[in-house]
């Protein structure tokens, strides 16, 4: 029960060290090894409960460093929620030198033009604007390997289900999938049928 023994890189350890954090909580115990073995992941969890760095250190440890296309996509509800999960991804991702951006709305279009075209490894955004970028074809959707549902319940409540599909159709098929949310409602159990593979359950 401790970040050394989950085979990260040490440069993201040590993100994850100099962020502050020293002992899994049980959610990166039992999700971070599984998510980055490459594997479907529903992990049923409050927030409060350290989720975001189980996906972020997942996504982070699989990234291929030398390679400036977007690798993982995160799908958040609100705004708030993206950009506090961009910052959470460039912190633990600091020694790795990965490059993350928002795509969030209410913001300038060609400023999330300008930034995809200069390159990042992963975009976190929320369902709407992130499928404007996939449609423009300002975000390229050919590198993206790892997709992540994070407070699925809450997108789905608020009416993304649609852009959530949408986004689906466009991604690669063969894409790993992280799904968080603290309920489990008949529309989340269906995006898990239809668009994940032997996903492994992980409730906390
Ligand atoms: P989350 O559930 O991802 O929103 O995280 C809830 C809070 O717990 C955030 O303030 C995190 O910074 C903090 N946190 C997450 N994982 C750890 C950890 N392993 N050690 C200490 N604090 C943590």
């Amino acid at each position: 029960d401790s970040f050394d023994a989950m085979g990260l890189q040490e440069n993201l350890l040590r993100g994850i060290y100099a962020y502050g954090f020293e002992k899994p909580s049980a959610i990166q115990q039992r999700g971070i090894v599984p998510f980055c073995k490459g594997l479907d992941v529903i992990q049923q969890a409050q927030s409060g409960t350290g989720k975001t760095a189980t996906f972020c250190s997942g996504i982070l440890q699989q990234l291929d460093y030398g390679l400036t296309q977007c690798q993982a996509l995160v799908l958040a509800p609100t705004r708030e929620l993206a950009q506090q999960i961009e910052k959470v991804m460039r912190a633990l991702g600091d020694y790795l030198g990965v490059k993350v951006h928002a795509c969030v709305g209410g913001t300038s279009v060609r400023e999330d033009q300008r930034i995809l075209s200069a390159g990042v490894h992963v975009v976190v955004g929320t369902p709407g604007r992130v499928f404007d970028m996939l449609r423009r074809q300002s975000l390229r959707a050919d590198y993206i390997k790892m997709f992540t549902l994070d407070e699925a319940d809450e997108m789905l409540s608020r009416g993304f289900k649609d852009q959530i599909y949408d986004i689906f159709q466009l991604l690669p098929a063969k894409v790993q999938v992280g799904v968080f949310s603290a309920t489990m409602p008949p529309e989340a159990l269906e995006i898990t049928r239809k668009f994940m593979n032997k996903p492994v359950r992980i409730l906390v």
